[in-house]
């Protein structure tokens, strides 16, 4: 019975240092907000970076024509067309393909990776039909989606800051990612031309004003997470050029690199973090995305396993193999409503080779998923929040404000989506939350950057 008072002691301490009261949501989003102004006053001003976007022409709904988007950003990548009929015929037509990307191609080498893309992206365009047309002697045009941090030099170029999630491909970092992938589709033969290079919360946010006229901010929940949204020119001081036409610029914050002392962290998160391909690096992002959730799970259950023999006299060795726990499964777990928890017990055979769990044990790990996710969505909140706040958006009364969400976590895992949408109304209240809505962008982001294709053409 010592081992059963040892994992109480554990869950008890993980409970404690996970919290996120009220307050503490307030506290997280406050430093949002406070970090979102000084990203825009000067480079490296924060830890935001708060990237200029060069995207200052939404999408209107006048945009006509054959485009092209690939989506490059996460385990899997998609090519996209669309055949796009203006205010009258919209999206005519749309086809999309996903790819997953070899481990190896992850790790590897710079043209590698880009001619596993371009190659994937030639047999797409092979086997474009009758329903799309590209009218004579023009070139097809592509909105290429890059989910990684990079400093934009134009619509249509700009250089990897990094790579995350996951991603250190050899030869990239410093390089102009357009220059990479138009050398690669010129090595396929493609006669295609990148219009536009956009990060996956811009595409998202482009796709979602199309759609709705309110949509200020677009927020990615998935492997990553990042947000972008739309700002006043002029309240960029960082800006060196010419203030642009429409007074308004996207701003990609890269928020996933966000870090503050108000953030509830636990030694499971230090651990993970310095074990990590970018230690010291997206601390907020390794709290909240789907990529880690699994992997903080399986972090404490290993504690539970060495300090309190949960699964028994000996450490299932499958559960020392970092990230063996997805966040899907972890969901999956978590969403068990069988009465023997027989959802969680078959879960933890399939993946970390434990037989037999008993029930007390499955409850532990079903407690164990709801800090960690919870804590997760409710942070997801408070940096909503710090967007809401620096829009003055925040307040009762206000105009409808919408959100563009896009991300498998967000959609998949309905107890973080509950959970953070709660959240909102809990800390903004009852009568400003009712001005917010938080509308699912499926696929804005491929659709988006073809639209941002259309609207920075070479034929305009
Ligand atoms: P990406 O972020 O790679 O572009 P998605 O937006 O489709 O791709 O998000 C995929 C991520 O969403 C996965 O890595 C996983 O973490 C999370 N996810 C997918 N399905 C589920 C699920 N059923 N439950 C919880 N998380 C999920
Ligand atoms: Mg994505």
């Amino acid at each position: 019975n010592g081992r059963w008072a040892r994992a109480g002691a554990v869950l008890k301490e993980l409970e404690e240092q996970c919290a996120t009261p009220v307050e503490k949501v307030k506290e997280v989003a406050d430093a949002m907000t406070k970090e979102m102004h000084a990203g825009l006053e000067s480079e490296d001003g924060s830890m935001l970076k708060m990237l200029i976007s060069f995207v200052d022409r939404l999408p209107t709904g006048d945009e006509r024509g054959l485009f092209y988007a690939l989506d490059l950003g996460g385990t899997n990548f998609r090519v996209l067309r669309v055949q796009l009929g203006g205010k009258e015929g919209r999206v005519v037509n749309q086809q999309c393909e996903e790819v997953s990307i070899p481990q190896d191609l992850m790790v590897g080498g710079s043209d590698e990776l880009f001619d596993f893309i371009a190659s994937a992206l030639a047999n797409f365009v092979a086997s474009e039909d009758e329903d799309f047309h590209l009218p004579n002697g023009k070139q097809r045009e592509l909105g290429f989606t890059f989910s990684f941090p990079v400093k934009q030099t134009s619509i249509a170029s700009g250089t990897l800051i990094k790579w995350t999630k996951g991603f250190n491909v050899n030869g990239t970092v410093g390089k102009d990612v357009v220059g990479e992938l138009t050398r690669a589709l010129q090595r396929q033969g493609i006669d295609m031309q990148v219009t536009a290079l956009v990060n996956d919360t811009v595409g998202t946010l482009a796709g979602g004003i199309y759609d709705d006229n309110d949509v200020v901010a677009a927020i990615i929940l998935g492997t990553g997470t990042n947000a972008a949204y739309v700002e006043r020119a002029d309240a960029i001081k960082k800006w060196q050029g010419p203030l642009p036409n429409s007074g308004e610029m996207v701003i990609n914050m890269e928020w996933g690199n966000f870090r503050s002392s108000y953030l509830p962290t636990t030694d499971y998160d230090h651990a993970l973090d310095a074990e990590s391909l970018n230690p010291g690096q997206q601390i907020y992002e390794k709290l909240i995305s789907g990529m880690y959730l699994g992997e903080i799970v399986r972090r404490v259950l290993l504690r539970l396993a060495v300090e309190a023999a949960l699964f028994g006299d000996n450490v299932p060795p499958q559960l020392e193999v970092p990230f063996v726990l997805q966040t899907p499964v972890m969901s999956a777990m978590h969403h068990d409503t069988s009465a023997d928890l027989k959802v969680v017990g078959a879960k933890m055979q399939d993946f970390l080779g434990i037989s037999n769990s008993s029930f007390k044990a499955r409850k532990l790990v079903v407690q164990v998923c709801d800090i960690v996710a919870k804590r997760g969505a409710r942070l997801a909140a408070a940096g909503i929040i710090g967007i809401l706040k620096k829009l003055g958006c925040d307040r009762p009364n206000m105009k409808r404000t919408v959100i563009a969400m896009d991300g498998g976590l967000y959609e998949h895992y309905t107890i973080f989506r509950e959970s953070l949408l709660a959240t909102l109304k809990e800390v903004l209240g009852e009568e400003a939350s009712a001005s917010v809505l938080v509308i699912m962008a499926n696929d804005g982001s491929g659709i988006g950057a073809s639209l941002l294709a259309a609207s920075h053409s070479q034929y305009l």
